[in-house]
């Protein structure tokens, strides 16, 4: 077979498990968002060489000199060549959810694009950004507060009301996870026929026992990432490729579907 057809099939035979699977969920990591334009720190990138965040991102390093966390956001946050929106990948689960193929997302990243993206039903295991909190009174501040106090140089921002430390919502290395998503994704994870891991190299635990549950389960489960993962040989199918490629043919073939059944009817 020529390796086009082949690609073909796998399409096919990936938008076939998600019409036989009664429920779908998607796991999805920081390679989804990579092609929104956003640094996998992970990756080669010039600015995670000048602050390394398992040092600048870590929670005890953050308890002692929050400075440091902010500094680094600042830099990223004007390190960027554009906006950050969704991809084609993003935009692909959206319709999924719009199509009732996919239950729900649960998600490594904390950038928040799944919900721009417009799917509902996304569990955020490693918190967001988009919002902080005092670590004094627990007010809650959105990005765009956050952004205008680094915009005054307001160095390490904080509270407007006692002052208190504010610390992004984002879970920071050595941080505990936060216990009810993580348990609402356990859920999932026990209830999923199958599972769609998306830009995730798997090696982030506890995160990546999600998709390990799955595929003990004896449940099924599909690959997209452009590297391999220690839980390969265990997938249905396998795509070393970006999600922006091929999940939008995931789409196509899902509706060709759903359309022929409509008209059999
Ligand atoms: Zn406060």
């Amino acid at each position: 077979m020529k390796l086009v057809e082949e690609l073909e099939e796998k399409i096919r035979k990936s938008a076939q498990l998600i019409l036989d699977a009664k429920v779908v969920v998607a796991f999805t990591g920081a390679g989804i968002s990579t092609e929104s334009g956003l640094k996998d720190f992970r990756g080669d990138y010039g600015l995670w060489k000048k602050f390394d965040p398992y040092y600048y991102a870590n929670y005890r390093v953050f308890l002692e000199r929050p400075k440091l966390y902010w500094t680094m956001v600042k830099e990223e946050r004007y390190g960027r060549d554009k906006k950050v929106e969704p991809n084609p990948a993003h935009l692909a689960l959206a319709e999924l959810e719009v199509m009732n193929r996919l239950d729900c997302i649960i998600t490594q990243n904390v950038d928040g694009l799944h919900q721009i993206a417009g799917n509902k039903k996304v569990i955020e295991i490693h918190g967001s950004s988009r919002t902080s909190h005092c670590m004094k009174c627990k007010r809650e501040f959105s990005y765009g507060e956050i952004a205008a106090k680094l915009e005054l140089d307001e160095i390490t921002p904080t509270c407007n009301d006692c002052r208190g430390v504010l610390k992004s919502d984002t879970v920071l290395f050595g941080e505990p996870l936060p216990v009810e998503p993580f348990n609402e994704a356990l859920w999932w994870a026990e209830s999923a026929d199958l599972m769609l891991v998306i830009g995730s190299s798997l090696t982030v635990f506890p995160a990546a026992e999600l998709p390990k549950r799955v595929i003990q389960r004896g449940k099924k489960a599909i690959l997209i990432n452009l590297t391999e993962t220690p839980f390969d040989a265990d997938f249905d199918l396998i795509f070393y490729e970006k999600a922006g490629k091929i999940l939008p043919f995931f789409v196509k073939e899902v509706r060709k579907e759903i359309g022929h059944t409509k008209e059999q009817l």
